[in-house]
């Protein structure tokens, strides 16, 4: 384990979420504690800039100071699966990423339904990383009987959820939910109708229909948001403390479902992905553009050699840019609460193969930020959005504390360059898989320092150090 950091940050585009200020400032450091934060401008000033959108202008520092970020849904295997990611490589990747907090999702094998697995699957060097287990909805996941959701609860769980697949059983869907609010904490359901999607390999589109991929409708989510939303309305009557979060959502038509339900003031909320606000169905044809770039056309629509590409094989489906657009929309205007990474690892043998026998999933916790910064740059999402969908909508859900740059907090945060770039490679990235559509791709913001609990949890090879060390 590092020291704690004593140092100076001076001269940084800094951003507190949790107090709503963001500008040039100085932090300094001691013993791992803030023990200053000096607005160059004010305070005052910080506080219009945040609600402006927290983007730095021309002349502005371009190194920036953010909270240690937060992850509502990561996969890190273990136990089952480690040949694919284990918690010692995740926290490695997660802190690599900026995160300082990981929720677990509970699809590990056996499935982590009972307190032994649960603990289990936290178990190990941690990185100082805090990973928050999920704990399986039904047991095995096999979407027949509810857990035992008060003692998962007791043993550290801080939501339930069969994600992975849905629990399409409505009885037993309305029955998880009831346990859920009764344990004070929130089902997190992943919305797919197997009847709709079996065997889908791609978003029902232009290019499963060109590429010749079995189709994964729009519909197959659509209908599971909304029968969710219809029992989620009967189960608040008799059960005021229920919470139900839809993870994942990747359709327009869904989102707008979603909206409406949550201005009927039912308690409901959200996350979208970085590929599904970033990437369209057109990557799989080889058109690897950003999906706020020029529409799909079908020249594109010819397989290109890199085409098929089984990293980009996931579940829900990457779709058309407007569904893109619909996700980006939803971080805007609130209706997601959170990026979530859906951080997937798979080992080769799971992905090199024929794309759709090749498992669903992108290993994302290392390049989230990076793409959440390039629809930034874009001018598609402001750093106000992204840094509250990657810090305090997150810790809302999972009902934690942000701890933001803010003095007298035990020092969490991550230093990003936001104007240099990097290459997603074996060399580059710290998780055990790689499983990457981004792989070889140039992505503009590089993690610099992550500072967890007032130590370096991840240190930039070969960088200069941002900062003045205090001897
Ligand atoms: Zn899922």
């Amino acid at each position: 384990m590092t020291d704690l950091l004593t140092a100076n940050f001076a001269d940084h585009w800094v951003l507190d979420p949790v107090a709503g200020l963001a500008g040039v400032a100085d932090v300094s450091l001691v013993a791992g504690q803030i023990v200053s934060v000096t607005w160059r401008d004010g305070e005052a000033a910080a506080r219009a800039c945040w609600a402006a959108g927290a983007n730095p202008g021309p002349g502005d520092p371009t190194v920036a100071l953010l909270p240690a970020l937060i992850d509502l849904h990561a996969h890190f295997r273990q136990p089952g699966a480690n040949a694919s990611e284990e918690v010692e490589s995740g926290t490695r990747a997660a802190a690599h990423g900026g995160y300082g907090t990981v929720a677990l999702m509970p699809n590990t094998e056996p499935a982590a339904d009972n307190v032994e697995t649960l603990q289990a699957a936290i178990a190990g060097e941690r990185h100082s990383v805090r990973l928050l287990p999920i704990a399986a909805a039904t047991v095995g996941r096999a979407g027949t009987q509810v857990s035992d959701v008060a003692a998962l609860v007791k043993a550290g769980a801080v939501a339930i959820s069969d994600d992975g697949s849905p629990i399409a059983d409505r009885a037993i869907f309305r029955a998880a939910l009831l346990a859920a609010a009764a344990a004070g904490i929130p089902l997190i359901e992943h919305c797919e109708d197997p009847t709709l999607t079996a065997g889908g390999e791609a978003a029902d589109g232009l290019v499963a229909s060109r590429l010749g991929l079995r189709p994964w409708p729009a519909a197959g989510e659509l209908r599971a948001v909304e029968s969710a939303i219809a029992v989620l309305r009967d189960v608040v009557v008799t059960a005021p403390t229920a919470r139900l979060h839809l993870t994942h959502l990747s359709t327009a038509a869904a989102l707008a479902v979603v909206r409406g339900a949550q201005g009927e003031g039912l308690p409901l909320t959200c996350d979208v992905t970085p590929h599904h606000i970033a990437l369209t169905d057109g990557w799989i044809a080889g058109d690897s553009r950003w999906a706020w770039e020029v529409p799909v056309d079908d020249e594109f629509l010819v397989p290109t050699t890199a085409a098929f590409d089984s990293n980009l094989r996931v579940c829900p489906p990457l779709r058309t840019m407007i569904d893109a657009f619909a996700c980006r929309e939803a971080l805007r205007n609130g209706t997601a609460l959170a990026i979530g990474t859906d951080h997937a690892p798979h080992s080769r043998e799971k992905k090199e193969v024929e794309f759709g026998l090749a498992a669903n999933g992108i290993a994302g916790i290392e390049t989230c930020l990076s793409v959440a910064l390039s629809a930034h740059r874009a001018g598609e999402l402001s750093l106000a959005t992204i840094v509250a969908a990657l810090t305090t909508g997150p810790a809302r859900l999972l009902a934690i504390t942000t701890t933001s740059v803010t003095p007298g907090a035990v020092a969490s945060f991550v230093q990003v360059d936001l104007a240099a770039s990097w290459r997603p490679s074996r060399a580059t990235l710290l998780g055990r898989s790689i499983n990457t559509p981004l792989l070889g791709r140039q992505l503009r913001g590089v993690v610099q320092l992550t500072v967890l609990e007032g130590r370096l949890a991840y240190q930039r090879p070969r960088a200069a150090f941002c900062a003045t060390m205090v001897p």
